[in-house]
């Protein structure tokens, strides 16, 4: 019988990853029969100063992701030249490997915001969406109601991953390390020390 890999990609800036990416990432491909979540690091497109190296992002998510052998990474949008889509990196990959069922794993902002230079729509078009509540952003009502309205205008193919909400962010995590606390038990130990290591998101000095 021929059964299909089924993978679950996860674009974002990983800026840096922490542990509501993993935990997403992680309930994904338990309930959803994943065989491997890829995680896939975007280029530096927009030049925000607080976006760091596309290399040290993709070394602190090697780092936070090699001990699960379900978690793997993908250069492919890094290395691109110009602009990545989601949806292209979705088409890419569909393409060099036929026969794997792809799903693409995000958190609920993104059905609010998508990326502006993204189209949403040929992404709905490509793959199945798993979404990972987070209702520090949205009220339940406001993503079912969401969802239902990507549904109707596009017939995007839309499931929430049942998960408990993990409120953490690398908005949060950036913060505290500008004002030196701790990360301890948010983003894998690793990352804590490749943090430390590499001297990231300190505040500049004057
Ligand atoms: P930032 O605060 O810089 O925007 P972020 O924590 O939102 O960072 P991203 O790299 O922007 O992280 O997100 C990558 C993907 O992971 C997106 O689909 C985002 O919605 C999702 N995600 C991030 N944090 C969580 C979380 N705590 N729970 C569920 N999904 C999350
Ligand atoms: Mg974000």
């Amino acid at each position: 019988m021929d059964v299909k890999k089924r993978v679950g990609i996860m674009g974002g800036t990983f800026n840096p990853i922490h542990l509501g990416h993993m935990l997403a990432g992680e309930n994904a491909c338990e309930n959803f029969d994943l065989d491997e979540v890829l995680f896939v690091p975007s280029g530096n497109v927009e030049k925000k100063r607080e976006i760091i190296d596309p290399k040290i992002r993709i070394s602190l998510l090697g780092d936070a992701i090699e001990d699960n052998a379900h978690f793997a990474l993908s250069t492919q949008e890094v290395d691109r030249k110009g602009n990545a889509y989601s949806y292209r990196t979705v088409a890419d990959l569909k393409k060099k490997n036929p026969l794997t069922e792809y799903y693409y794993i995000c958190g609920a902002d993104r059905l609010f915001h998508w990326d502006r230079w993204d189209e949403p729509e040929k992404l709905f078009a490509e793959v199945p969406i798993l979404v990972a509540p987070r209702y520090n952003k949205h009220t339940d009502e406001e993503l079912q109601a969401k969802i239902a309205e990507l549904k109707e205008k596009y017939n995007a193919n839309i499931q929430i991953i049942p998960m408990s909400e993990v409120n953490i962010s690398s908005t949060d995590i950036r913060d505290k390390v500008a004002q030196g606390k701790s990360l301890r038990y948010i983003v894998h130990y690793r990352v804590v020390e490749d943090i430390k290591k590499y001297k990231l998101f300190l505040p500049d000095e004057e």
